[in-house]
């Protein structure tokens, strides 16, 4: 790592704090964790600040959290190129893959397999099963 490189970050971003973890990640509103000393230690570094200035907080709908991740990894390029840090594309695609595949996994239909589409309640629905539940509904009311 760069000497000096946490603290020129320190001092162009008073406001946020920055504490040792066991993994990087940001604490809204100001907190950055530091995840142990990896080869990409400075570009994560950059991907926890730019979630920070972007001002990401919580995400009602879980395609706004994989939003969240692109637009923070895009601000982090920028700071890097402005730091002098290294971008790794590869990195910056397994992180997004990890998102990606958290996000397909959550919206699988656990009965029948299809994407489910995800409603302002946080609520999963099986445009296939749901009908199916609906219509056995209304022939009971019949
Ligand atoms: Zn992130
Ligand atoms: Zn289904």
């Amino acid at each position: 790592m760069k000497t000096g490189f946490l603290e020129r970050l320190k001092v162009a971003y008073p406001e946020l704090k920055f504490r040792d973890g066991t993994k990087f990640a940001f604490r809204p509103p100001k907190t950055i964790v530091l995840g142990p000393l990896e080869p990409f230690y400075e570009l994560l570094i950059l991907h926890e600040v730019s979630h920070a200035t972007l001002k990401h907080k919580s995400f009602k709908m879980d395609i706004e959290r994989l939003k969240m991740e692109v637009d923070a990894w895009e601000k982090a390029k920028e700071l890097a190129n402005r730091y002098g840090v290294e971008v790794n594309e590869d990195l910056i695609q397994n992180e997004l893959d990890t998102y990606r595949d958290w996000l397909h996994k959550k919206s699988r239909c656990p009965k029948c397999g299809l994407t489910r589409f995800q409603t302002s309640n946080r609520q999963y629905h099986c445009p296939r099963c749901e009908n199916f539940t609906q219509q056995k509904r209304s022939a009971v009311d019949k």
